[in-house]
């Protein structure tokens, strides 16, 4: 059967980061997922469709997930969507880690609406469930549509993201991926903020963060 939606995943190359366009394949109703970077690119690929984007969504406050924000927002008229332990950071040079990417540290928010755990984002004829998953940042999310697990800097490929940032604690992104992320359907389909995509069972399998039995400090970090 073919699927409800539409994606589009676009890796940035400055920033390296995933930026994800999820479009309902009935009504043309879209969301910005990440978008980082390269703002044209964003643009020019939205420009070729004939969507109504109705969402910008970060999975967390980082610059690399949230640079082009506004300039999607001065687009399409969507309003900017992050979790509410993230609005203050949206706004703030230091935790969104803008000065690391650019001299003229830049705002990407305020947001317009503030997320919290199992609140659901309507998509056309779809519905995104947010997961709060806190640990890389405080405010993280992951985004669950269908068969499709937007994990952002939370979970990689047999990694997860640093957590040396302000607000990051390795200890509590193991829980979030062990409470949260493991009861989830196997089959998901893993679409993380960097790298390559994976699949939720090969994550439980091949992914030490997600192993309780092993010892964090004797992972060799990325
Ligand atoms: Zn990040
Ligand atoms: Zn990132």
């Amino acid at each position: 059967m073919e699927e409800r939606y539409i994606i589009h995943k676009l890796h940035m190359y400055v920033p390296d980061v995933n930026c994800y366009i999820l479009a309902c394949r009935d009504t043309r109703k879209a969301v910005v997922i990440d978008p980082g970077g390269e703002t044209i690119r964003i643009i020019k690929t939205l420009e070729r469709t004939d969507y109504q984007v109705v969402g910008i969504i970060n999975t967390h406050c980082h610059y690399d997930h949230v640079a082009s924000n506004l300039a999607i927002k001065e687009l399409t008229g969507a309003p900017i969507m992050i979790h509410e332990a993230e609005a203050e950071a949206l706004c703030s040079p230091v935790q969104t880690l803008s000065f690391l990417f650019t001299a003229k540290p830049d705002d990407c928010g305020p947001a317009d609406i503030l997320l919290k755990d199992g609140d659901r984002i309507p998509v056309g004829n779809m519905t995104m469930q947010v997961i709060h998953t806190p640990g890389h940042s405080a405010g993280c999310i992951m985004l669950r549509v269908d068969d499709l697990l937007f994990t952002g800097d939370t979970l990689f490929r047999c990694n997860v993201g640093r957590c040396d940032f302000p607000g990051g604690d390795l200890e509590l992104l193991r829980r979030s991926l062990i409470e949260k992320v493991m009861p989830l359907d196997v089959d998901l389909r893993i679409l993380p903020g960097h790298d390559a995509e994976s699949v939720l069972w090969y994550e439980i399998e091949h992914n030490p963060y997600m192993d309780e039995d092993i010892d964090l400090h004797s992972i060799p970090f990325n």
